[in-house]
């Protein structure tokens, strides 16, 4: 037999990676940003005046003034065209998650028959791709495909470098005619300066006078799997899903726990290096790598940014990634749960707010109890995760998400707070009345003298929380790898505007009734913790115990993105959204719609790849197997031994089982599901997902079974251990 799988392996075994880009006399601080148009660029090139109004925009939130978008058009052109760019484009975030990008010429004809290089200030601003082929979820009538893009000033442009002529890229919003968001950027930018304006009022009840501008900083962490390409060539459903349909559990797994922070294979690191050299030039900040806890994984941090930024560059780094891995050979796998049975992957998105001037106003101190603007902040967190926690969890929900949460190996469905010792000491004194005290940083002791003595953290670290504190931050642990980081960071930028809305509220009424400030920060801390405590959760969330506790505490579990969906449409949840003008109930309803459409259109492609691999691959395979064993049992009896049939029927038997599992696959396919988004969500959750199941079970068996020539498909131990 000379299947697909042995020629993948064959080919695998004669690749050779190439030689990395970097040289060794390249500092990383040579290529940071080179490609970048920021503000170093932007204050050579641009008319100083220009240059002050455009920063104003970008430090202080200030409106862009539309009079200098021709200077600066003019600037960025000439200096796109000095890099090599043929073209731009306006880079956008449609509700697929992806990204999207329209690319026109520099050149355009003129009468004389010859071209200019042309790129006004109008075409800087905005652009009109046509949006009738983005999901829109009834916010775009189907007559009217107008779909706009707009120049986000605050995201820097760049050029994108191909072999094919190079691009200048202009991050931008997307939205429809009437000013609905058709994407998950303005979103984050309206809740952005929602949650900037309260956290502004809160500073200035501290005594901080007209404060700088506060936005959100996000530092997302990223999980991702490596395979080798000939494997992942060798899986239509790697190829076509992210994920493996099918697949044995391998005799060895990651039960060693020796993969976690190991040596860097060579072929890899290689690979990290010359995916750093390349996020540098694009000025995004790589700086974390290291192994996951599975064969195969990998994770990558970048430095944190402001919101925006962050989120942009969270999709370049993505889009970056899969060009290189395809240099080196090898595919990159962003989905949550490619492998069964082996741990998944998310992407960490670290939050915190603050300004130029005071940092994240997130850090505690070395006694956080007396630092009471730290704790204001810190309790409008704890309130808004209380009160919001259904829709951090929407933010996250996701068929593919879906294989992760609860797993134990990431955190639970259900929402909650980890604040380490010494925070949930503060709070317990504030709940009891006052805080007097903070739980000092012990020292380590090694026990050798040659070792330095270690600080160790009060606050201790959490794997398990879905949303814990890490000293300057909160980790929001629950996206998926797969996903944006704007929708998290949307949601979290919302609940927060509200909490600290409230809370800024309270405050100021409070002291124009005379009381006074320390008293009424003491008076509406007790009280925030007293409401909101609940949700502060420093055991194990993987416990069995946790989610009975979290039930009796009142905190939801949304299992499922079918369960936690309809949380963005609830009364409460519209009213949220419109108070801080971030999304109006049709946005709302259409991210709603999006989500379920998703949802289906996942599991059903899952679904179809289910029933032809099964059909097309594993049961012929199956089947030649099972006439091997067949002959081999007649030609026994010819020769007048006795036989046993044993051997046949166990192949026989599964063989059977995944017959009777594709037909209802099959006929769970073919079913009339009513054609509304809710009712294929929930059929692709009832009907596709079981079927698929049995499907799988049948063929995994099978693997275990058959003999290996005849096997077909790429194995978990190869395609896991080989790199
Ligand atoms: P760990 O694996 O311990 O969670 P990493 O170093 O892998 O930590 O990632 C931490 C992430 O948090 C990085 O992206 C880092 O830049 C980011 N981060 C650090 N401080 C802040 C902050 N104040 N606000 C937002 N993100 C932050
Ligand atoms: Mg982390």
């Amino acid at each position: 037999a000379n299947t697909v799988r042995l020629q993948a392996l064959r080919a695998v075994e004669a690749y050779q990676p190439p030689a990395v880009s970097y040289t060794d006399t390249e500092t990383p601080g040579q290529v940071f940003g080179e490609n970048v148009f920021n503000r170093v660029v932007m204050q050579k090139r641009l008319p100083k005046s220009v240059y002050k109004s455009v920063m104003k925009t970008i430090e202080h939130g200030a409106p862009l003034d539309p009079m200098v978008a021709d200077a600066v058009a003019s600037a960025m052109k000439d200096w796109a065209i000095e890099k090599g760019a043929t073209h731009y484009a306006h880079v956008f975030y449609p509700l697929t998650g992806l990204t999207a990008e329209k690319h026109d010429s520099f050149l355009e004809p003129v009468s004389d028959g010859s071209a200019l290089a042309e790129f006004a200030g109008k075409t800087l601003i905005q652009g009109e791709p046509d949006a009738s082929s983005f999901p829109n979820g009834g916010l775009r009538n189907t007559f009217e495909a107008r779909g706009y893009t707009g120049w986000d000033v605050t995201s820097p442009a760049y050029v994108l470098e191909n072999p094919n002529g190079n691009t200048l890229c202009i991050p931008t919003v997307f939205v429809s005619m009437t000013g609905e968001a058709l994407d998950h950027k303005t979103g984050l930018l309206r809740s952005q300066q929602a949650m900037g304006r309260h956290a502004e009022r809160i500073l200035t009840l501290f005594g901080h006078e007209d404060p700088e501008h506060v936005v959100s900083f996000c530092g997302p962490e990223q999980e991702y799997f490596l395979v080798d390409r000939h494997f992942f060539l060798a899986r239509p459903d790697l190829l076509n899903a992210g994920r493996t349909l099918f697949g044995a559990k391998p005799p060895k797994g990651q039960e060693f726990d020796d993969h976690y922070f190991g040596a860097i294979p060579e072929r890899v690191l290689g690979f990290m290096m010359d995916t750093e050299r390349e996020l540098f030039k694009l000025g995004i900040p790589a700086k974390t790598r290291h192994n996951e806890v599975a064969p195969g994984q990998f994770e990558i941090a970048p430095m944190f940014e402001r919101g925006n930024i962050a989120a942009d560059h969270q999709q370049l780094l993505m889009t970056t990634f899969k060009t290189i891995a395809k240099k080196h050979g090898m595919e990159i796998l962003f989905h949550e749960k490619p492998f069964e049975g082996v741990n998944g992957s998310g992407k960490h998105v670290n939050f915190s707010l603050g300004n130029s001037e005071l940092g994240s106003l997130l850090v505690p101190g070395d006694t956080p109890h007396d630092n009471a603007q730290f704790l204001v902040f810190c309790a409008a967190v704890i309130r808004a995760v209380h009160k919001y926690a259904g829709l951090l969890r929407a933010s996250v929900a996701s068929a593919t998400n879906d294989h992760r949460l609860g797993a134990n190996e990431a955190p639970p469905a259900i929402i909650s707070i980890f604040l380490g010792d010494q925070l949930a000491d503060v709070f317990d004194q504030i709940a009891k009345g006052a805080a007097t005290s903070s739980k000092g940083k012990g020292t380590m002791m090694i026990g050798a003298d040659t070792l330095p003595v270690l600080p160790t953290d009060p606050g201790d670290r959490n794997r398990t929380s879905p949303f814990a504190f890490t000293g300057n931050r909160f980790e929001f642990r629950a996206p998926g790898s797969m996903q944006t980081v704007n929708e998290p960071m949307v949601v979290i930028n919302t609940i927060m505007a509200e909490s600290l809305d409230h809370m800024a509220t309270e405050l100021e009424t409070a002291v124009a009734d005379g009381v006074d400030f320390d008293t009424a920060v003491q008076n509406l801390l007790t009280q925030i913790i007293t409401d909101h405590g609940a949700v502060v959760f420093n055991g194990d969330g993987y416990s069995e115990n946790w989610p009975i506790e979290a039930e009796a505490r009142g905190l939801a579990n949304l299992r499922t993105t079918l369960d936690a969906l309809p949380e963005l449409i609830t009364d409460e949840a519209l009213a949220l959204f419109s108070k801080y003008d971030v999304f109006n109930s049709r946005e709302m309803h259409s991210r709603y719609e999006i989500g379920l459409e998703q949802y289906a259109l996942t599991i059903g492609v899952e679904a179809r790849l289910t029933l032809e691999m099964g059909t097309t691959i594993v049961l012929p395979a199956a089947v030649r197997y099972q006439t091997e064993v067949a002959q081999n049992l007649a030609a026994l009896q010819a020769v007048g031994v006795e036989i046993d049939r044993a051997p046949l029927d166990t192949v026989s038997v599964p063989l059977a089982a995944l017959r009777a599992g594709l037909a209802t696959l099959k006929g769970a396919l073919d079913a009339d599901t009513g054609h509304d988004a809710l009712g294929e969500a929930t059929h692709a959750r009832d009907a596709l997902l079981p079927a698929m199941a049995e499907v799988r079970a049948a063929a995994d068996q099978l693997e275990d079974i058959v003999a290996d020539d005849l096997w077909p498909l790429p194995t978990y131990q190869e395609m896991l251990f080989v790199l």
